[in-house]
């Protein structure tokens, strides 16, 4: 029987955010405001999402050898994550992103691998065994594409589910797709994916379609404040979220995807599942932040009641 253990495999990121009344001309020097160095990564947002919200989850990561990485395994080591398989890159920074904030809300973001981009095939190799060991993966595409396609292959070939969050949106080959149980892309993911504009419920059985085509069992399309298109072996339908007062969706798509595979590795319904997910991210989209908005699992449950 495969085990329990849920892995993560992603991108560690420090985001370095910064307030501005608007955005500097190439040239030009603007003065800002609220500067904030906040713990990011799809990859870390999910895996934290998932350890707060109930799993026992092992993170598979590359953070650099400076302060902000080890505060982040120690920070992953207080929310109960598994650390072994997150690697300090000797003289490398943490993958970074530099966020700007206008006046009026709009970002302008730059980001950089940095020690995300020595998690290659070599680095994953060490770590095989503990990843087999997995009944099910979540990744993301912040990480060396031919990690994911391995990590994928080594899980699947041994009998643990694949679940892969594609964001950032980009062409995927035929055989990653292949060792896919399951995948979760946004509206603008899945257009990348199958050429399909998705906005409702029937362009999202057309995409979810092309998918399974694929060769991928379940199809999970989110679709921000109107909830999720699911289609798999149970049937297909749009599951619709929970109505709040937004303030900040970074990392909603995070914290559904961590939330997800957390309530299906303890064996709820798929149904029940997206709930649990879509009561996460509600939670998290009326707070500040990309791990600060994540909830923990009592506040979800009492959420729910
Ligand atoms: P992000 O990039 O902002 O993290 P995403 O684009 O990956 O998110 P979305 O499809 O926008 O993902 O949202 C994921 C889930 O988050 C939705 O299925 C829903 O559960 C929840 N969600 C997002 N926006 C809202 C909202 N305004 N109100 C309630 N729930 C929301």
């Amino acid at each position: 029987m495969a085990s329990k253990k849920l892995i993560v495999l992603g991108s560690v990121n420090a985001d370095h955010v910064l307030q501005v009344d608007s955005f500097p001309r190439p040239g030009e020097t603007v003065t800002g405001h609220g500067y904030k160095v906040l713990p990011g990564g799809k990859g870390a947002n999910q895996a934290v999402a998932a350890a707060r919200l109930g799993g026992e989850v092992g993170f598979v990561a590359c953070v650099g050898d400076d302060d902000f990485g080890s505060r982040m395994i120690k920070a992953f080591r207080d929310d109960g994550m598994d650390t072994r398989a997150v690697m300090a890159v000797p003289d490398m920074p943490t993958g970074v992103a530099l966020i700007q904030v206008a006046a009026n809300g709009e970002n302008s973001i730059a980001i950089a691998a940095e020690a995300n981009a020595s998690l290659t095939v070599e680095a994953l190799e060490q770590h095989l065994e503990y990843l087999g060991g997995a009944g099910m993966l979540l990744m993301q595409l912040e990480s060396p594409i031919e990690t994911v396609e391995l990590a994928a292959r080594t899980v699947a070939s041994a009998g643990g589910k694949v679940v892969l969050n594609p964001a950032p949106a980009q062409p995927l080959s035929d055989d990653l797709l292949f060792n896919l149980a399951m995948i979760t892309p946004n509206e603008t993911e899945a257009e990348v994916l199958t050429g399909v504009t998705v906005s409702d419920e029937d362009s999202a059985r057309q995409a979810a379609d092309i998918l399974h085509g694929k060769g991928i069992e379940t199809v999970i399309i989110t679709l921000g404040a109107q909830g999720a298109y699911c289609s798999g072996p149970d049937g297909a339908q749009l599951i619709t979220g929970f109505s709040v007062k937004a303030t900040d969706t970074t990392a909603a798509g995070d914290t559904f995807n961590g939330g997800l595979v957390v309530a299906l590795q303890e064996g709820k319904a798929m149904d029940d599942a997206i709930r649990f997910a879509h009561a996460a991210a509600a939670i998290s989209v009326t707070r500040l932040g990309a791990q600060t908005s994540i909830p923990n699992r009592g506040e979800v449950e009492e959420f729910l009641t």
